[in-house]
């Protein structure tokens, strides 16, 4: 006899933690090509795991779930509304990814500023052959302007650092404005036309909703300096891809530095075409630190959900309620 509850893991989980979970819970793995919606089929009581769209499609099965517990600060892929309806708890790991993506961010600003993949390459090429003529020079990023489109966690981060590191005066936008962030870093709120206007560097940090999916189109990109630079490293489908290739080709805006993509994964595109573009796999919170922090939270919030306890991140804590 079991009373053990059955969680299911969609992705690869440190072996000490599988272990961890499997001392209170049934665990399942979900196999590599096995589907989705099947494996969910039945008694499931929680589900870990990230990088997966879950709906009606995937969940109507799963008609004892109690709690998803997501990898990720990031929940797009979340029918949340069909999740409230279900009653079913949405739990997230915020914080613990946030100075590791706004490093990444930054790392993104300097690399597309001062051409490092591109120079790279041309190097490994054998083109060093005398001194570097100014069709190869870079971009200054200190005592630049930053607009932050999204001061939230990640972005007051990305802003910390242009503010302390480099001498950046920094924009934002946000839902509401920041006075305690305006305090600390002399941050200037801004409206989005404007802040696409006066940025140096555009960092784009807002989640992906129903009213930021293609925030970012071509007249968005008309807004901005010739000589500005982009970054997103929040959602793909925050820009309009097809309108940024454009305003890359065309010299509309200087640069790009990607880490997400209206699809993904991402094996060919028009992007991989441009000098001015740089583009890495989604890897904002991909260190080894940070990935544990997360499995580790993420594990905790199922653990704490599953005993009927307060998980440390909700993002539908009403459901509890009822
Ligand atoms: P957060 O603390 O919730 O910050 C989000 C910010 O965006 C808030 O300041 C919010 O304003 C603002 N915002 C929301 N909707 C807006 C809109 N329509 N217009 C203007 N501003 C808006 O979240 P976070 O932890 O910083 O993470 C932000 C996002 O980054 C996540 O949702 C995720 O998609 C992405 N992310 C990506 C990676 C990666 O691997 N590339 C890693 C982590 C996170 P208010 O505060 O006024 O509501």
């Amino acid at each position: 006899m079991s009373m053990k509850k059955n969680v299911v893991i969609l992705n690869r989980l440190a072996q000490d933690l599988v272990e961890r979970l499997a001392n209170n819970f049934n665990v399942t793995q979900l196999q590599p090509g096995a589907d989705l919606a099947q494996t969910l089929t039945g008694p499931v009581h929680g589900v870990i795991g990230a990088g997966r769209q879950l709906g009606p499609a995937e969940l109507a099965g799963a008609s004892e779930l109690e709690v998803i517990s997501t990898i990720s600060v990031g929940y797009d892929n979340y029918d949340l509304d069909y999740l409230n309806e279900r009653g079913v708890l949405l739990t997230n790991t915020p914080d613990v990814l946030t100075e590791t993506t706004a490093d990444l961010a930054f790392t993104l600003m300097l690399t597309a500023a001062r051409r490092i993949v591109e120079l790279d390459n041309w190097l490994r090429a054998g083109n060093w052959r005398a001194g570097l003529g100014s069709d190869y020079f870079g971009c200054d990023v200190h005592g630049k302007t930053l607009g932050i489109l999204g001061l939230g966690n990640i972005g007051a981060a990305i802003a910390r650092r242009g503010r302390f590191g480099f001498g950046m005066q920094v924009l934002y936008t946000a839902n509401s404005r920041k006075p305690d962030l305006e305090q600390e870093l002399g941050a200037q709120y801004r409206e989005l036309d404007a802040l696409l206007a006066e940025s140096d560097f555009l960092c784009v940090v807002v989640p992906l909703s129903e009213r930021t999916r293609k925030l970012i189109g071509q007249r968005e990109l008309g807004l901005m300096k010739s000589s500005a630079i982009l970054v997103n490293i929040a959602r793909g489908q925050i820009i309009d891809e097809a309108a940024l290739v454009e305003a890359l080709q065309q010299g509309q805006i200087r640069a790009a530095g990607l880490d997400v993509f209206e699809r993904e994964p991402l094996s060919e595109s028009p992007l991989f075409a441009l000098n001015n573009v740089v583009a890495v796999p989604h890897i904002g919170s991909a260190t080894h630190e940070t990935r544990r922090a997360m499995a580790e939270l993420a594990v905790c919030n199922l653990e704490l959900a599953l005993q009927g306890d307060t998980p440390l991140h909700m993002v539908n804590p009403q459901v509890r309620e009822r």
